[in-house]
């Protein structure tokens, strides 16, 4: 005869221990030698930053001598005053840029853009 004695071991619930209590306001002063003093990292303020694919449009489109004639394409990189748009803004090479430059002084050297917008 077998005598099989199947003992259930009774799961004990300890697991509801008393650390249980976070009250607001404990505050736990650790060995953290206060005063550590950050390096001035100021706020971020790099929120004018746009990240455009910005191809130049004569490379793209194969133009190697910027035409000077070409008033309205100039005009495209001249601002209003004027001035020729920096190369930043237009996304212009600097290749292309340069001769952009010499276009457009050509181009008002032959009066077809004004130097400077009058007031
Ligand atoms: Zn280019």
């Amino acid at each position: 005869m077998s005598d099989e004695t199947q003992v259930k071991a009774p799961e004990s619930g300890a697991s509801s221990g008393p650390a249980g209590q976070s009250g607001p306001g404990g505050h736990t002063g650790g060995g953290r030698p206060a005063g550590a003093p950050r390096p001035a990292g100021g706020p971020g303020g790099r929120g004018k930053f746009f990240r455009r694919k910005k191809v130049c449009k004569f490379c793209t489109e194969k133009i190697d001598a910027i035409p000077y004639r070409d008033v309205r394409l100039l005009q495209g990189f001249v601002a209003e005053r004027g001035k020729i748009v920096p190369r930043r803004l237009t996304g212009v090479c600097t290749t292309h840029q340069r001769r952009l430059t010499r276009a457009i002084k050509q181009a008002r050297n032959i009066a077809l853009l004004p130097f400077a917008a009058r007031h």
